[in-house]
């Protein structure tokens, strides 16, 4: 349960912006190509729940997950559609796992023999989808040799199942086809060595969705551009549709001081005023995601972009207002407002990080609230 009375701050995520990202990629992909709407990370700092359930309503066949308890949370959150957790899990999870029809990834021989010791023999059998490294040096096999004790495994037991193959692009969002191309061969190869074909044969991550069709196969893991965002600057100056941002970070001004030249602002007073000046208090801070490395990021208030002045306090910061303002005024501290818009990229650019991280490290602590 979350409060939104008595703290202005809060995340508005707009689901119609996720449905369209889904629908224009549904358009988009070959039709016999499949839509797996990565929702690991609380949906991106999204809501893992919500984006699972708006992404399956226009078509979807399936949401993946990084951790087994993210897959659990969207089950007693009501998402009945099927789940695949693209980490590594126990294999004591198996049980659980085939119970609920949660998809696992198998990443050898051994861990599959340790699962198919859990699964209860008179229910469903475990999906699973088999891991193959081609160049992340993550987790999975790298070779025709690790797939053939694989097949065995699948080969001794009816209680699982084999499912899906799949691989992670390292360079996919880069001027870099030569490493994602090496990737694609060596998988495809690698899963000719499946005595049968798995139904369902994955690679692409949202940048190899736009940058190489060629390579879409039975389905794409779709993750960051499902909230509207460009993997890279790379990959935002040749989007094949345009993209839909669903994240608005918003607060209010809460206190609002006249403060005359020479007056310090915030812990080692590294702000001064220049001149006489208006400073707005804001009710968020770095434990709310606004990391303190933004000093200096400029904010949204009646359209007009304004400063961040000092050091950003854990849970408030000031603004250099050009007027004075009145409490309770909107702050777009990510999002649009006007003509003008504060975005996940600007702030990545600022602290030399990616918008993946700004958008997975807002933290819990900001309600989020739907539209
Ligand atoms: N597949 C795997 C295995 C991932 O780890 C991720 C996320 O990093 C994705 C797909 C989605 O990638 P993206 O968010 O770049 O679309």
């Amino acid at each position: 349960e979350t409060n939104t009375e008595y703290r202005p701050t809060k995340v508005v995520v707009d689901l119609n912006a996720i449905r369209e990202n889904v629908k224009n990629l549904k358009d988009y992909l070959p039709r016999d190509t499949a839509v797996i709407a990565v929702v690991k990370a609380d949906g991106y700092g999204h809501g893992e729940v919500e984006t699972a359930r708006a992404a399956f309503q226009v078509g979807a066949s399936m949401v993946s997950v990084a951790t087994p308890d993210e897959a659990l949370r969207l089950r007693e959150g009501g998402i009945t559609g099927d789940i695949l957790v693209m980490g590594p899990s126990p294999a004591a999870f198996a049980r659980i796992a085939s119970k609920l029809g949660i998809h696992v990834t198998a990443t050898g021989a051994e861990w599959l023999r340790q699962a198919t010791l859990v699964v209860d023999e008179t229910g469903q059998s475990l999906k699973v989808h088999v891991k193959i490294d081609t160049g992340m040096g993550r987790i999975g096999v790298r070779s025709a040799e690790a797939i053939r004790e694989i097949v065995e495994v699948f080969n001794t037991t009816d209680v699982i199942e084999l499912i899906g193959a799949f691989t992670h692009f390292a360079c996919a969002d880069e001027d870099d086809p030569i490493t994602t191309k090496r990737q694609f061969d060596t998988f495809t190869k690698l899963v000719e060595s499946f005595p049968v074909r798995p139904s369902i044969v994955h690679a692409a991550n949202s940048a190899a969705t736009f940058l190489y069709p060629d390579y879409a196969l039975d389905a794409v893991r779709f993750g960051i551009s499902l909230y509207g965002i460009a993997p890279s600057a790379h990959v935002e100056s040749r989007l094949p549709f345009k993209l839909h941002r669903a994240l608005r970070l918003e607060t209010e001004i809460a206190y609002v001081k006249h403060l005359e030249k020479g007056n310090k602002i915030s812990y080692g007073g590294t702000y001064e005023t220049a001149e006489d000046e208006w400073i707005g208090t804001l009710p968020i801070g770095y434990a709310d995601g606004l990391k303190r490395g933004l000093r200096g990021q400029e904010v949204l208030i009646a359209g007009e972009r304004m400063p961040i002045v000092g050091t950003i306090c854990m849970d408030q910061c000031m603004v250099k207002l050009p007027r004075p303002m009145t409490v309770g005024e909107k702050v777009i501290v990510l999002g649009r407002q006007g003509d003008e818009e504060v975005t996940m990229e600007e702030w990545a650019d600022r602290i030399g990080t990616i918008p993946y991280e700004i958008a997975v490290t807002l933290s819990k602590r900001v309600p989020r609230v739907y539209e």
